[in-house]
């Protein structure tokens, strides 16, 4: 790849007890949308996670003796700093990850914005147990502290968005963090660390390290100083934490991947379902790990549905990202556009009809963007359950459409894969909604609609998509230490 000449490479620091700190190695980053390295990111090992554990360390006392209230305040704070500074964040999410600019403008800085007011406000409103004994004379009450130093690593797909998940609950609670983004993604995490010291954050209440997970991730993981450990990624790099971690029994919370089935029933309101079912399989070019990528048809409806889906699907443009007119952007690298690529040649060999997208249509790329990562949204019909398209995660713009016949059937084979996220149902009859909702093995279900999210309530999925949830009451437990205190009178 060639270096964007026009402009200076963007240099990273890490962030360390509140200063910036220059690393002794680096990574080349690149614009996805262009294919040119643009910026540098600290290459961190185990020093650099060293002295970050140490400032997040000696800032704990203090932080965690703040009052619920002092802390909130300085969350908020902090949350209008990124508001004011919106546009220039969502620019760069854009470039750095190769979603378009009105999908990080409208949803990732938004909502990194909203995390930070969401556990400002909700940490508020904490309250623990009382039960009394009184033939005891006892009465016992649990009395929750936060738990030191917590470890949070975050995938390059939602960068700041999913980081800020974790950064705000953990810190709100009065833990203080070191926090590993993905390599690949970094720009804004370092962005935000800028607005720490006006915000308020006392130096070494928020540490980033930047760093690839083989580095700098294994090293945070590996920490003994780091008792719980907060991961969004790969069911693969979970199980590696897992065993790394074992032998110090961390807390560990683990969002993982997914392979989301919708099932549409007969009666499904088409008008709704097929433009909400295309943006939940190609919404920030299908990686969120939330997408759906089974689509179930009932065999009545399953001709026309296709028809009309491929037309919808066929709406959704390709290409540069900062074009308005343009809803998918760039895949994160080269290596991820090969595989995404891959999967499609899979279920052509096995038999499966590719009806639009890779291979099918051409695309048409402005000179500037020749060398980026695109792709067009694909759909392919007939694919077998047990193809590797049916049951892997793809994480990117393809999806799969497939028919059944009975309530009955389609449960069994929306829950024949290893994962267990999330699934859409569509049908207007209430109680199948309910029925099926039920007996999908799945963290969460949307019905007759996707996306819609309380961050009050649990976050997380079943089976290999992680252990553990997230969400108001979910982060207070994981992010503090339950304790039960007895008092005889
Ligand atoms: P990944 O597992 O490759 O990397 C995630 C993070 O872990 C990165 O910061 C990476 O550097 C780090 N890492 C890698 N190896 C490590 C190791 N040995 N020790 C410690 N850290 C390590 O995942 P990705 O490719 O960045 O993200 C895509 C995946 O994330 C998909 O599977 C997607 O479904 C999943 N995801 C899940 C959720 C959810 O909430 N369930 C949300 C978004 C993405």
């Amino acid at each position: 790849p060639t270096m964007a000449h026009s402009e200076a490479l963007l240099v990273l620091e890490n962030f360390i007890g509140g200063k910036f700190v220059p690393c002794s190695s680096y990574i080349d980053s690149y614009n996805p949308s262009t294919g040119d390295v643009y910026c540098r990111v600290p290459d961190s090992g185990k020093e650099e996670v060293e002295a970050a554990v140490k400032a997040a360390k000696d800032a704990f006392r203090l932080w965690s003796s703040r009052s619920p209230l002092e802390r909130s305040r300085i969350l908020n704070k902090l949350a209008d700093l990124i508001e004011h500074d919106l546009e220039a964040f969502a620019q760069a999410e854009s470039k750095d990850q190769g979603k378009t600019v009105k999908f990080a403008r409208t949803v990732d800085i938004p909502r990194a914005v909203h995390n930070f007011r969401f556990f400002a406000s909700s940490i508020l409103h904490r309250v623990t147990e009382c039960t009394e004994m009184p033939a005891m004379g006892c009465v016992h009450y649990t009395s929750r502290a936060p738990v030191g130093v917590a470890g949070l690593i975050s995938p390059w797909n939602l960068p700041l968005y999913l980081l800020t998940w974790k950064i705000a609950p953990a810190i709100a609670c009065g833990n203080t963090v070191v926090a590993k983004p993905s390599e690949m993604t970094s720009v804004t995490a370092w962005m935000m660390c800028k607005l720490m010291e006006k915000a308020g954050v006392p130096p070494g209440v928020v540490n980033v390290v930047f760093g690839t997970g083989a580095k700098a991730g294994e090293a945070l993981v590996c920490h003994p100083d780091v008792p719980l450990i907060s991961f969004t990624g790969s069911t693969l790099t979970a199980q590696r934490i897992t065993e790394k971690s074992a032998p110090h029994c961390k807390r560990l919370s683990l969002e993982l991947g997914g392979k989301n089935p919708a099932i549409i029933f007969d009666d499904a309101d088409l008008s709704q379902c097929i433009p909400t079912t295309v943006r939940s399989s190609f919404a920030n070019q299908g990686e969120i790990c939330l997408c759906t990528s089974r689509i179930f048809v009932q065999r009545g409806i399953y001709n026309e549905f296709l028809k009309k889906f491929v037309a919808e699907t066929k709406k959704w443009n390709t290409g540069q990202p900062s074009d308005p007119t343009i809803d998918i952007g760039a895949l994160i690298s080269k290596e991820h556009l090969e595989k995404v690529r891959n999967y499609v040649k899979k279920a052509q060999a096995e038999g499966a009809r590719v009806l639009c997208g890779e291979g099918v249509d051409s695309l048409a790329l402005p000179p500037g963007n020749q060398k980026g990562y695109f792709m067009l949204p694909t759909v392919i019909a007939e694919v077998k359950d047990e193809s590797c398209c049916m049951q892997e995660e793809i994480f990117g713009p393809v999806t799969c459409v497939v028919a059944f016949d009975t309530e009955e059937e389609v449960i069994e084979r929306a829950n024949g894969v290893k994962y267990g996220l999330a699934a859409t149902v569509w049908s207007r009859d209430v109680g199948r909604v309910h029925r099926v909702a039920r007996r999908l093995q799945c963290g969460l279900v949307w019905t007759n609609c996707w996306l819609v999210r309380d961050l009050n309530l649990p976050f997380g999925g079943m089976k290999a998509s992680g252990i553990g949830r997230e969400g108001a009451k979910d982060s207070y437990e994981f992010f503090t230490e339950v304790k039960t205190i007895t008092i005889k009178h």
